[in-house]
C-alpha cells in the first residue's frame, strides 16, 4: 500500500501506475473531505410484493453530491476506492445513521411494514466496531430491529468466517433482517446458506435482466428461488426492468421485486411524494409506469 511505502515509492512506479495511484489519492482525499462537508446523500428504491404490488422496503443508496455539481456521483466511481482506503468504514457508519432515520420517520408518517435495506461492504467487517454502530443507528433512531435489513455479501460471509458468524447471530438474535446481496455471482455454498441464518436471498441482476428471453438465466433464477425455498428464505429479485420480467418471476414463485420497471432509487422527499400521492403504501405501484 502506498501510505505505508511513503511518498518517496512513487518514483519507482510506472507511469501508468503513477495515474492509478494519483487517481486514488485524490479520490481518497476528495471523499475524506466529502465526508467532513456533508456531501454524501442516500437515495431510496422501492421494492414490492411481487403478489399484492405493496411497497414493503427500500434499499438504501449512497451517492456523492459534491457543491456545484449538477448530478450526484455514483458508487461505482467511488466505492472501491473508500473501501481500499478505510473511509468506508466512516461513510458506512453515516448511512447506517441515515438509513434508520430515515426509515423512523416513514414510520412515524404510518408506512407500515417498510423496511429498510441497507449495504454493508466487507471491509466494514474487518473491524470490530460495525456490531456496536449497526446497535447505537437503531439505539439513536428508535427503529425497531425488524425493520433494518442488511445486505451481505457472498464474499462476507467467507471470510474470517466464525467471527462474522457470530456478529451475523447476534444480529439476528436481535430481530434485524439479513439477506445476500447479489446472490448467484459469488461463492456461497449450501453450507453457508445453513449455518449464516439468512432472511433472503437477493437474485442478482445478471440473472434477472434477461429471464423474458434467455432459458439458461431462467433455469438458474428458477433454481435459486426452489433451493431458496426448500431453506425457507425468501427471494427478492434486483434489476427488474420489464412487465414481461415481472411476470415470469411471479410464476417461478419469487415473492418480491425492484428494479427500474417501478422506481429509480430516489431522493426521500420524491419517495414521500409518491406514497403521499398513493394514499398509503399499499397503493404506490398503482402510480408507477
Ligand atoms: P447493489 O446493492 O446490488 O444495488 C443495486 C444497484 O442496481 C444500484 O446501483 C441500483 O441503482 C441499480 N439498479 C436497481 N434497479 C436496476 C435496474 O432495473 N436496472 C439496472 N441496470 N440497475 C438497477 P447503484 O446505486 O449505482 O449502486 C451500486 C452498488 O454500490 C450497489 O449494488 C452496492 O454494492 C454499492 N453500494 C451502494 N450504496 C452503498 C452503501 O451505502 N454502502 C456500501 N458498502 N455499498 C453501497
Ligand atoms: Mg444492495
Ligand atoms: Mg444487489
Ligand atoms: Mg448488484
Amino acid at each position: 500500500e502506498a501510505k505505508k511505502a511513503g511518498p518517496h515509492a512513487y518514483r519507482f512506479f510506472e507511469p501508468r501506475m503513477n495515474i492509478a495511484l494519483r487517481h486514488f489519492v485524490e479520490t481518497r482525499d476528495a471523499l475524506r473531505l466529502a465526508l467532513e462537508r456533508r456531501e454524501f446523500v442516500l437515495h431510496y428504491q422501492p421494492q414490492f410484493d411481487l403478489h399484492d404490488g405493496r411497497l414493503i422496503g427500500v434499499e438504501a443508496l449512497l451517492r456523492w453530491q459534491p457543491a456545484g455539481e449538477a448530478h450526484p456521483r455514483m458508487p461505482g466511481v467511488f466505492i472501491q476506492v473508500a473501501e481500499h482506503s478505510g473511509l468506508i468504514v466512516a461513510i458506512g457508519r453515516w448511512v447506517l445513521r441515515e438509513a434508520c432515520r430515515q426509515a423512523a420517520l416513514w414510520r412515524e408518517a404510518g408506512w407500515l411494514d417498510v423496511s429498510m435495506a441497507v449495504n454493508l461492504s466487507a471491509v466494514q467487517f474487518r473491524q470490530p466496531g460495525l456490531e456496536q454502530d449497526v446497535i447505537a443507528a437503531l439505539a439513536d433512531s428508535r427503529l425497531a430491529p425488524h425493520h433494518l435489513e442488511l445486505e451481505l455479501t457472498e464474499s462476507i460471509l467467507l471470510q474470517g468466517i466464525d467471527s462474522v458468524l457470530a456478529t451475523v447471530s447476534r444480529w439476528k438474535a436481535l430481530g434485524i433482517r439479513l439477506s445476500i446481496d447479489d446472490f448467484g455471482t459469488g461463492y456461497s455454498s449450501l453450507a453457508y446458506l445453513k449455518r449464516f441464518k439468512v432472511d433472503k436471498l437477493k437474485i442478482d441482476r445478471s440473472f434477472v435482466s434477461d429471464i423474458a428471453h434467455d432459458e439458461e438465466d431462467r433455469a438458474i433464477v428458477q433454481a435459486i428461488i426452489q433451493m431458496a425455498h426448500s431453506l425457507n428464505l425468501k427471494t427478492i429479485a434486483e434489476g427488474v426492468e420489464s412487465a414481461a420480467i415481472e411476470e415470469r418471476l411471479r410464476t417461478m414463485g419469487c415473492e418480491e421485486s425492484q428494479g427500474y420497471f417501478y422506481s429509480r432509487p430516489l431522493p426521500a422527499a420524491e419517495l414521500d411524494a409518491l406514497v403521499a400521492g398513493a394514499g398509503s403504501t399499499s397503493r404506490v405501484i398503482e402510480l408507477m409506469p
